[in-house]
């Protein structure tokens, strides 16, 4: 009896123990590099300022569920995010990441991401793509019914960080304030990015700020936000990427109505039995619900 367990067991804590060497070997091959690397953390704030709109003017203009997001960085170090291109006819920039380091030279990361100069009433400048996901999917279903169209993002330290405890120090004042080459589609370099205790931020219903109702069955969905979808930026701690609503979703006179039933920071998971401290009842955005208006959106 006691060798069966034995054999059971051993590989399971063979493959334990080459797992660990193989880390320690990973951290030993950091560390040599040089000190040790102050990385961003990047947290996703709960969606907020939830607005219905039509997206457009006519009678056949889609429902739209508008929300700021943002994403704060209460990391090590700034995300800095530096984009190049070999020349202009080449569309796209090559995101790389560089890294602050105690005592040593900067790190670069290369291939973060990809970074497009986007052309749209309310934006003509560099975009880093897919940097923040917006998506609703069906309470209980894994698989999103509406994706963002978002066309990217000209990061910034467009905020003042405030609701979470900061692992370094604050960067004095906004470091980076540019518009992301505004009007320069001829670029063959720039820099974006978010300093530590700073956030960037984006208002509902500006352009990709919104998610189509028109077409979802009424229900309950989760609006789920996230940061840094396929962790391709590094940061020291990918497990506050997500925020998300429950809401509700109910359709009176072909006009669609939404209610917030609970906030969920720090989880895509809404939908899923809440921890007592994540339920939340009544507080500032429980009221977020509104008329629609026929504002046009795009
Ligand atoms: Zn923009």
């Amino acid at each position: 009896m006691k060798s069966v367990l034995a054999w059971r067991v051993l590989p399971v804590l063979a493959v334990l123990a080459l797992s660990a060497f193989a880390l320690a070997l990973i951290g030993r091959a950091s560390s040599a590099a040089g000190a040790p690397a102050r990385l961003p953390d990047l947290v996703q704030q709960m969606p907020r300022d939830l607005e219905i709109t039509r997206a457009g003017t006519g009678p056949k203009a889609p429902y739209v569920l508008g929300f700021r997001s943002a994403v704060s960085n209460i990391g090590d170090g700034a995300l800095v995010i530096e984009g190049h291109r070999g020349g202009p006819e080449v569309g796209t920039m090559i995101a790389d990441q560089v890294v602050d380091r105690d005592g040593a030279p900067k790190a670069v990361i290369p291939d973060v991401g990809r970074l497009r100069y986007v052309v749209s009433p309310d934006h003509r400048h560099w975009h880093l793509l897919g940097f923040d996901r917006y998506e609703l999917r069906r309470a209980g279903q894994r698989v999103a019914e509406v994706r963002d169209q978002k066309t990217g993002f000209c990061l910034g330290d467009r905020y003042v960080e405030s609701g979470h405890a900061l692992q370094s120090a604050a960067a004095p004042a906004p470091v980076f304030t540019s518009r992301c080459g505004l009007g320069e589609p001829q670029l063959l370099g720039i820099s974006e990015g978010i300093s530590i205790g700073y956030g960037d931020d984006y208002a509902a219903n500006l352009e990709g700020q919104y998610l189509r109702l028109t077409g979802l069955a009424a229900g309950r969905y989760v609006l789920v936000h996230r940061v840094n979808a396929e962790r391709r930026l590094h940061e020291t701690d990918y497990g506050n990427d997500a925020a998300s609503l429950l809401l509700e979703l109910r359709w009176r006179d072909r006009e669609p109505l939404v209610r917030v039933l609970r906030q969920c920071p720090g989880t895509d998971g809404c939908d899923r039995a809440p921890a007592a401290k994540r339920a939340s009842r009544g507080g500032p955005s429980a009221r977020s619900s509104r008329a629609p208006t026929a504002t046009s959106t795009s």
